[in-house]
C-alpha cells in the first residue's frame, strides 16, 4: 500500500488513542468537573468493549481505509484539492479543515434523520460524560462513518498524511472534549477560539432537546459559530444539568453492552412531560 500500510496507520492511531486516554482519565481523577452518577466500572467496561468491537468489525467489513482512498485519489487526481497546485502546508490545513466540516455535517445529519438518530442516540444515552463517552458509538454508526469518510476523501482530495493527521486529531479531540475535566473558565474561553472544549461539548449531551441540538463540532468550534448551532452554556449550569436522554434513565439500559447494541432497534417512548419532566428531573423509565 505504498508509504503507509494499514499496520503502520493502525499502530500510530492506537498509540495516540492509548496515550490520550491515559492522560485524560488520570486528569479526570484529580480534576473532576462533575460527580459521576452511574457505576464507572460498568460504564467503562461497556464503552471500551464497544470500541474494541468497532475497531475489529471496521477492519473486517470495510477493507478500504480512508488513507488508502486518499492514496488512490492522489494517483488519479480525484477531489477538489487536486484541481489547484497548493503549497503543501496550505493543502494540509485546508484538507483537515474541510474534513472537519464534513464530520460536523455528518453529526448534524445523525441528529436530523430519525433512522440515523436511533443509531446515534447510543452515544447520547450515556448517563455520565467522561473520556470513554468519546469512543462510545454504536457499531452501525462507526461503519457508516467509515463509508462517509471515504466519500469525503473522494470529494475533498486530501493527501494520505492529512487523512492520518485528521483521524488522530479527531480521536484525540473526542477523548479530550468528552472528558470530565475541570478546566479553569478563562482557559476554557481561550481554547474555544480554536478547539471544542469539554464544557462546550457537554451542552450537546444535555437531556434538553435544544441543548442536544447544538454544539455539533468535534475538533473545530467554528462551524457551530458560523452556522448558528452554538450554545455557550447549559441552562441549568454544568453541575446541575442532566446528562443523557430523557427516554433512557436506567443504568441497565444506558450502560449495559447488550442493551447499548440493541438500543437503535428499541422503540423508546418520550416522557409525557416536556423539558424537565414532573419535578424538575427527567423521569425514570425502562
Ligand atoms: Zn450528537
Ligand atoms: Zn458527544
Amino acid at each position: 500500500m505504498g508509504e503507509f500500510d494499514t499496520a503502520t496507520e493502525g499502530t500510530i492511531r492506537l498509540a495516540c488513542f492509548i496515550g490520550v486516554l491515559a492522560i485524560m482519565s488520570i486528569s479526570e481523577v484529580f480534576l473532576p468537573r462533575r460527580p459521576l452518577v452511574a457505576r464507572k466500572s460498568w460504564r467503562w467496561a461497556s464503552n471500551l468493549i464497544l470500541v474494541a468491537i468497532n475497531i475489529g468489525l471496521v477492519r473486517v467489513l470495510i477493507p478500504v481505509t480512508a488513507v488508502a482512498a486518499a492514496m488512490t485519489g492522489e494517483d488519479r487526481g480525484w477531489g477538489g484539492l487536486h484541481l489547484v497546485e497548493w503549497p503543501a502546508w496550505l493543502e494540509f490545513v485546508l484538507a483537515v479543515a474541510a474534513f472537519d466540516f464534513a464530520i460536523y455535517l455528518q453529526h448534524v445529519l445523525f441528529h436530523a434523520v430519525p433512522l440515523l438518530w436511533r443509531v446515534h442516540r447510543v452515544h447520547h444515552a450515556d448517563l455520565d460524560l467522561d473520556v470513554t463517552t468519546g469512543v462510545r458509538f454504536h457499531t452501525l454508526e462507526i461503519l457508516l462513518s467509515a463509508l462517509i469518510k471515504i466519500g469525503a476523501v473522494m470529494v475533498i482530495g486530501p493527501s494520505p498524511v492529512a487523512v492520518i493527521a485528521f483521524e488522530v486529531l479527531l480521536n484525540a479531540s473526542s477523548l479530550f472534549n468528552h472528558s470530565n475535566v475541570d478546566l479553569p473558565s478563562r482557559l476554557d474561553r481561550m481554547l474555544r477560539w480554536l478547539i471544542v472544549t469539554p464544557d462546550m461539548h457537554r451542552v450537546h449531551h444535555s437531556v434538553l432537546p435544544n441543548e442536544t441540538n447544538s454544539n455539533f463540532g468535534f475538533n473545530l468550534p467554528w462551524w457551530d459559530y458560523l452556522l448558528g448551532t452554538y450554545l455557550p452554556q447549559p441552562r441549568e449550569g454544568h453541575l446541575q444539568m442532566t446528562i443523557g436522554l430523557m427516554e433512557v434513565r436506567e443504568e441497565r439500559v444506558a450502560d449495559r453492552l447488550d442493551q447499548m447494541l440493541l438500543l437503535p432497534f428499541c422503540r423508546l417512548s418520550a416522557p409525557e412531560e416536556t423539558e424537565f419532566g414532573p419535578k424538575g428531573k427527567p423521569p425514570r423509565v425502562g
